[in-house]
């Protein structure tokens, strides 16, 4: 054993180091040079990319003040602290108090990447790993170019040079294991363009589990190419895509119905607000109907959507009632 490997043994893991050495066993977990990784690989690699992110959010929040990291700072004291006796903020909180305390900047985009983690995380411990491997793949991808960032912009910077030192290799090896990952979701996803989901576009949406364009909504399977997940129930689909991509509505944005009754299927899977491949913004989508309904009007008398035959203002539920 040379010397520095004997005396590694005897360093207490102090939170960046530590942090990066998740990644790294994240790294080595998934970016094989060929093959796919086991499910004992992609339970182990979100469990320590969670970890990651959980340290490495926490060292920053350390740096500013130690108090930070401790859930109810107002019952605690330095020596508990330092004893290791006291409950952490969440991981919402530990987010929260970065930018609203620290003054950090994080956007919504990144911070939607953590939650997802987190819920990733949350699901694996409670029901065991369903997803398939892309779209753990492509999670992973995001999780790690974050905390990549956050460690150059926010924690490596104020390291010594014999910290950085130490931590050097381990740094490329993620760095370059993260451009693998990318370049394979990223030649997949190229595959996929050319050849299965090509003639879908109208129908094709971002896929709330893997996040990536290639789920083409048609009403009965439902399913995403890239991950590929199935989603035969088309209401879970439908309120799951309405939740999946809006944890941030504006602040003083009015509350509006974007999933409603399609009149066709008398289902709540009308996506009103639906983004599709076509790339004509926000088209209204039934999950279940599979077809883009752009030629509805709302009824004068209720509020509901109904297709129009001649030039009627009102549904004709509400024609009958009014004799
Ligand atoms: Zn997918
Ligand atoms: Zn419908
Ligand atoms: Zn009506």
């Amino acid at each position: 054993m040379t010397e520095s490997a004997s005396q590694r043994r005897h360093i207490h893991f102090p939170p960046i180091p530590n942090g990066i050495d998740y990644l790294r066993d994240v790294i080595d977990r998934l970016a094989y040079e060929s093959g796919q990784p086991s499910e004992r690989d992609l339970k182990y690699a979100v469990l320590h990319l969670q970890a990651a992110a959980e340290v490495l959010l926490k060292a920053r929040l350390h740096e500013e003040h130690w108090s930070l990291i401790i859930a109810k700072a107002d019952s605690t004291n330095r020596k508990k602290f330092e004893a290791g006796d006291f409950d952490s903020a969440s991981n919402a909180e530990s987010i929260r108090r970065l930018v609203h305390v620290v003054g950090l900047e994080i956007s919504d985009e990144d911070k939607t990447t953590l939650f997802d983690l987190a819920k990733t995380r949350n699901k694996l411990q409670h029901w065991g790993l369903t997803e398939e491997v892309n779209a753990v793949l492509k999670r992973a991808a995001k999780a790690l170019d974050f905390l990549i960032r956050f460690l150059d912009q926010y924690l490596l910077p104020n390291i010594d040079a014999e910290a950085k030192e130490a931590v050097a290799d381990d740094l490329d090896e993620i760095r370059s294991g993260l451009t693998r990952i990318k370049s394979y979701v990223n030649s997949r996803m190229n595959r996929l363009r050319k050849s299965d989901l090509k003639g879908h576009e109208e129908a094709t949406i971002r896929c709330p589990d893997c996040q990536q364009f290639a789920l083409i909504v048609d009403g009965a399977t439902n399913r995403c190419l890239f991950c590929p997940r199935i989603w035969e129930d088309p209401l879970e689909l439908a309120s799951t895509y309405e939740n999946a991509f809006d944890y941030f509505p504006a602040p003083g944005d009015p509350y509006e119905e974007t999933l409603v009754d399609c009149p066709d299927c008398d289902t709540l899977t009308l996506v009103l607000e639906a983004e599709t491949v076509a790339g004509k913004g926000a088209v209204p989508l039934c999950f279940n109907c599979a077809s883009v309904q752009d030629d509805l009007e709302g009824c004068m008398r209720c509020g509901k959507l109904y297709r129009p035959t001649d030039e009627e203002v009102i549904c004709s539920d509400c024609f009958v009632s009014l004799g």
